[in-house]
């Protein structure tokens, strides 16, 4: 059976960055630059007021309280043509271009204005509460570097330099398609001899999470026809996933209809606990994961894998999941067979991890899933995790 890094590979070597596109800014934050920004303007645009105020010359100002002629006042967005010459000042509002003549600007809170002069009560220096034209950024320089991965505080200086849309990495369209009998929507009564949908919801919200608008195409019976329609319609997306349908069992025909639907296999199980039977194929540029239906597994093979292929779309790196290392508190007995993944609490104290796995009946405990905050990693061989030893873990965001 394939071994979880050999599945990682396979999944890397089949999956390709995605084309640049046109991206409006308020939806870039989280993709990936694929252009250098440079800014065709220097910041501020001109010389302007930091403050409400008087802009006047420094040197009128060397011998306080001192009273000048004040000519005019100048709204930001407006500019005042004429020259401000000794004695003379101009009131001006923040953000207001400054006169010529004048080289710095007195606060408000330290002048008195009576009719048409002004007492001003504070000395300043020279470009004192004035922004300097090109003191922020030059002409022509580089703001940002292709390949940075956009955050929300590169928006503001991205309008700023007049850009409305930027060219990203695009972003993957991932179909969501859950399949079995037993499954039905939460929200509806629970009947019978079924179960709710986890994984739906789950998946949608993990692509959410990372920036993503699912496509759901809603729960699938175990029938061939059903399946075969809905898979056709999931293959259109870029990605598919399928939870359920991929085991043993006498009603996992998610494999074979996958493969009347022209999707290449390039593997099925990997020796893992849990997610077992996950399938990874390909249709074109189109790729399918087979995910087991229980919903840790579904969890678990999301971090792992499937996040994994989808960043590398979105030209994301590094490729693959992080893992880090911690201490475990107490020993922990595996039975070895494969690279097992167990839900753990994960806390930091001081300069280290400590691990504590979170008793669990298996894939399907979403409740020991929804207390853990990351999963302990034992790998196959490996009978015994003594106490204190060192063990690896991944952990999601809480
Ligand atoms: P399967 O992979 O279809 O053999 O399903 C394995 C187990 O996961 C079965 O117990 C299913 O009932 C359960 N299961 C499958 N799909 C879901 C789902 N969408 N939500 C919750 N449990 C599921
Ligand atoms: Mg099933």
């Amino acid at each position: 059976m394939l071994l979880f890094q050999e599945a990682l590979n396979l999944i890397s070597r089949n999956v390709k960055q995605l084309a640049a596109v046109k991206v409006s800014l308020q939806k870039s934050v989280g993709m990936i630059l694929a252009e250098n920004l440079c800014s065709r303007i220097a910041m501020p645009p001109f010389n302007k007021s930091a403050m409400d105020g008087y802009a006047l010359c420094a040197c009128d100002v060397e011998k306080v309280p001192v009273t000048l002629r004040c000519l005019t006042s100048i709204e930001a967005g407006i500019s005042f043509n004429k020259t401000i010459r000794a004695g003379e000042c101009a009131k001006i509002m923040t953000g207001a271009p400054i006169p010529k003549g004048a080289d710095s600007v007195v606060m408000v809170e330290y002048t008195q204005q009576i009719k048409d002069s002004v007492c001003i009560l504070k000395k300043v220096i020279k470009k004192e509460n004035v922004c300097v034209k090109g003191e922020d950024i030059k002409i022509n320089q580089k703001v940002l570097s292709e390949g940075r991965k956009i955050s929300v505080s590169d928006i503001s200086l991205i309008a700023a330099i007049g850009r409305s849309h930027i060219k990203a990495i695009g972003k993957p369209r991932v179909a969501v398609l859950n399949t079995g009998g037993e499954i039905i929507p939460p929200g509806k009564k629970l009947v019978k001899n079924k179960i709710y949908n986890s994984n739906g919801l789950q998946l949608q919200a993990l692509l959410l999470a990372d920036n993503i608008e699912p496509v759901f195409l809603g729960i699938a019976k175990d029938k061939p026809k059903d399946l075969e329609q809905a898979i056709r319609k999931g293959l259109e997306c870029d990605v598919l996933l399928i939870s359920g349908g991929v085991s043993m069992g006498d009603y996992d025909l998610v494999p074979a209809i996958l493969k009347k639907c022209n999707v290449r296999k390039i593997f099925h199980k990997v020796k893992i606990k849990p997610g077992k039977p996950l399938f990874f194929g390909k249709r074109k540029n189109a790729i399918v994961f087979g995910i087991p239906g229980n919903p840790v597994s579904n969890f678990l093979t999301y971090q792992v894998f499937i996040r994994p292929a989808l960043s590398k779309m979105m030209g994301k790196k590094p490729y693959g999941p992080k893992f880090s290392e911690g201490i475990i508190e107490k020993a922990f007995h595996h039975k070895a067979g494969r690279k097992h993944f167990i839900p753990a609490k994960i806390s930091k104290k001081g300069v280290n991890y400590y691990v504590t796995p979170i008793e669990s009946h298996g894939s399907a405990d979403v409740l020991a899933l929804s207390r853990a905050d990351g999963f302990m990693v034992v790998e196959a061989d490996r009978r015994v995790v003594k106490a204190k030893s060192k063990v690896k873990f991944i952990i999601w965001e809480k």
